[in-house]
């Protein structure tokens, strides 16, 4: 199957109303090129070097907005501020204030979705849903950051129950922090290449696919 055969597949599978966001990490600028010429403009990188890189190659691809995806240590989060849209990965407290200061300082405002983990997993970054709400209240006056929706990684090895009841509970909690604070989360980033269907079916708004577009990453 070619990449453009994948994407109709996909794009026939979910409303039109959910944006597909392309992830690229670990796939040349070859297959960027061609799900953009498909018609593609949302792309995802988890690694700021490798993404400046295929950015650097693609500088005459204006329209492209670019969403990083990945952990974020606090010596690049500069870079990411200059070089992305979108920041799905914001996973703690600390890293939320420093990229509100740098904001600030730069006056580059960028979209955020906050990254929770509604079940306990060591592997994975994230607030706990006790330790979000501990921390919302400093997370409401970070005017600079866009905050606009939460973002999820399921573990592995769920059943497709388990991962509804976990979407489920991802949409529960963006709806419950609309009510009690001055956030109004709408955006849903959760499904990837192995669960966007089950995501899609529980709101979620943007889909992160990789593997299930471009093939296995080595
Ligand atoms: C790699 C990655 C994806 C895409 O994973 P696939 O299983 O290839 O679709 C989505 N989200 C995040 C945060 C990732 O790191």
């Amino acid at each position: 199957m070619t990449i453009a055969e994948n994407l109709d597949k996909i794009l026939s599978e979910i409303p039109s109303s959910v944006r597909l966001v392309a992830v690229t990490k670990k796939k040349p600028v070859t297959a960027i090129k061609e799900a953009y010429h498909y018609g593609i403009r949302d792309f995802a990188e988890s690694r700021v070097q490798e993404a400046i890189l295929k950015q650097e190659e693609l500088q005459d691809h204006k329209d492209i907005c670019w969403h990083f995806i990945g952990h974020i240590q606090t010596n690049k989060a500069k870079k990411i501020l200059e070089n992305f849209h979108w920041i799905h990965s914001v996973d703690s407290l600390k890293l939320a204030e420093h990229l509100d200061k740098l904001a600030a300082k730069t006056s580059i405002y960028p979209h955020v979705c906050l990254q929770v983990k509604l079940l306990p997993d060591p592997n994975k970054y994230g607030w706990e849903v006790m330790e979000f709400w501990q921390d919302l209240p400093k997370l409401e006056p970070l005017k600079h950051l866009k905050i606009e929706g939460l973002m999820t990684i399921l573990p592995l090895g769920l059943s497709e129950n388990e991962c509804l009841e976990t979407f489920e509970k991802t949409k529960e909690l963006a709806t419950k922090i609309n009510e009690k604070s001055s956030l109004q989360l709408k955006e849903l980033s959760m499904g990837m290449s192995n669960d966007y269907l089950l995501a899609v079916e529980k709101g979620a708004t943007m889909i992160r696919l990789g593997s299930i577009i471009f093939g296995a990453r080595n």
